[in-house]
């Protein structure tokens, strides 16, 4: 089990294992849990078990009675600035690809092909876009997929917390810690699954919308159509039969180095289920959702008290898949 405060996460997973769907929800449940960490280390940890975040307005006065300007401001006016920044490489690489910049251009060859674009190229944009986020709080889907990507991540992160860490970047907030990587988060799936769930993607080439004709919540209305726009559905380039062998093959070998550097470094480690997750919970929890069993089990992955995960699951479930607020 878990007590960590994560700010910095790093999930990793061969294609088509659920990381896409896995980041949404570990997103959202380590907010609710950075927001927790936080009033835990300053207030009544007691409180916590029992705490309600619509009754959050009513809570924040005689929650906050002394809390120095460090960050109070941010926090009791709800700009708490909890944001965890998820971003995937495969995205960032397809963006480049579509823009044609230079960068798509040379990547574009290893992206068809179903091979690893090199390091150097890859880096190029990983870097560029913690710059951007200043290296406080992100979690990334689709990288490091090779020990030298690690290697740079994790060296990266930790000179930045080194100059902050001596003052170079002025007042720190106090939400920051400093740390490397808090946590790599692996997704573990049969291969047989991952197989399956590759060859049924389809992607509109129009709306750019993604469907699966082997899981029958994600099929089209009428086969290898578009539901919104009519356009016949594409197999992307890296996506075939051939490819995926390589892919998986690709993603075994680096992840073996990946793991290894993981341990060698002390990184704290969660596995997550890929597939059947229901497997992993109490039967009296067989009616929910999938989607909310997953954000159920990892809340209990992280502690939480099993009322508040019950709540939580619900809360993050109807905010990330009925558009509600949460
Ligand atoms: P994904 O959408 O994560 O499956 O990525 C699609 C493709 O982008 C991969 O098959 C690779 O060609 C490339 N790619 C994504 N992330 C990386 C990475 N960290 N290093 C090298 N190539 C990557």
């Amino acid at each position: 089990m878990y007590h960590l405060r994560c700010y910095r996460l790093v999930v990793i997973g061969p294609p088509q294992s659920g990381k896409g769907t896995w980041s949404r929800i570990i997103k959202a449940v380590m907010e609710k849990k950075l927001l927790l960490d936080y009033l835990s280390q300053n207030f009544v940890v007691d409180l916590i078990e029992n705490f309600d975040f619509e009754e959050k307005e009513n809570l924040r006065k005689p929650l906050f009675p002394s809390l120095e300007a460090t960050g109070k401001t941010e926090l009791l006016s709800g700009s708490h600035n909890l944001d965890l920044r998820v971003f995937s490489t495969g995205d960032l690489l397809r963006e480049q690809i579509g823009r044609k910049t230079k960068l798509g251009k040379e990547a574009a060859a290893y992206v068809q092909k179903g091979g690893l674009v090199p390091d150097d190229l890859v880096n190029k944009v990983i870097i560029s876009k913690l710059s951007q986020l200043g290296y406080e709080r992100f979690l990334m889907d689709g990288y490091p997929r090779t020990v030298d990507q690690a290697r740079m991540l994790f060296d990266h992160a930790h000179n930045y917390d080194t100059r902050a860490h001596l003052g170079e970047r002025g007042a720190k907030s106090p939400l920051i810690r400093y740390h490397e990587i808090d946590l790599v988060i692996s997704i573990d799936c049969p291969d047989i699954t991952i197989f399956k769930r590759i060859m049924g993607r389809r992607t509109c080439p129009q709306c750019g919308r993604v469907y699966n004709v082997n899981i029958p919540q994600s099929r089209p209305k009428r086969d290898e159509i578009c539901d919104d726009d009519g356009t016949r559905l594409t197999i992307r380039e890296d996506d075939r039969e051939e490819t995926v062998e390589k892919r998986l093959k690709i993603y075994k070998d680096n992840f073996r180095d990946i793991d290894n550097l993981v341990q060698r470094r002390g990184i704290p480690k969660l596995s997550l289920p890929g597939e059947g997750v229901a497997r992993e919970l109490p039967e009296k929890h067989s009616q929910m959702p999938v989607n909310q069993m997953m954000v159920y089990y990892l809340c209990r992955m992280l502690d939480f008290p099993e009322p508040l995960a019950v709540k939580l699951s619900k809360q993050i479930y109807l905010s990330l898949y009925s558009g509600q607020e949460s």
